[in-house]
């Protein structure tokens, strides 16, 4: 699944880096730049998700969050729900399930 978002983000010529974004506030866990056409994740949101439910949980926030952002990198539009249904339809996963991850790591 994470191969298959990150081949895709490739195709669309969207970078994919996963950085230390300690200064970013939450909510966002994944930001898309389009002037860099990058996709940035937060680095200490993925450590946190795979020490608490592990690495191939881990992955599949990784490769939601890369289909949100190439929503955003496609249609050039902030519509954050309408990201999230791109993201579920080709993950097949919902966004539900990584909010509720991500607020128990910091409740
Ligand atoms: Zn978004």
């Amino acid at each position: 699944m994470l191969a298959l978002a990150l081949r895709e983000a490739g195709a669309a010529g969207v970078a994919v880096r996963i950085v230390a974004t300690g200064a970013w506030h939450r909510p966002i866990l994944a930001e898309y730049d389009p002037v860099l056409r990058s996709i940035a994740i937060d680095s200490r949101v993925v450590a946190d998700l795979r020490a608490a439910r592990g690495a191939a949980f881990a992955a599949r926030f990784v490769a939601f969050a890369i289909w949100h952002e190439l929503h955003h990198a496609r249609f050039a539009v902030r519509d954050e729900r309408a990201a999230h249904a791109y993201a579920m339809a080709h993950t097949g996963l919902d966004a539900a399930l990584f909010e509720r991850a991500v607020r128990a790591l910091r409740p």
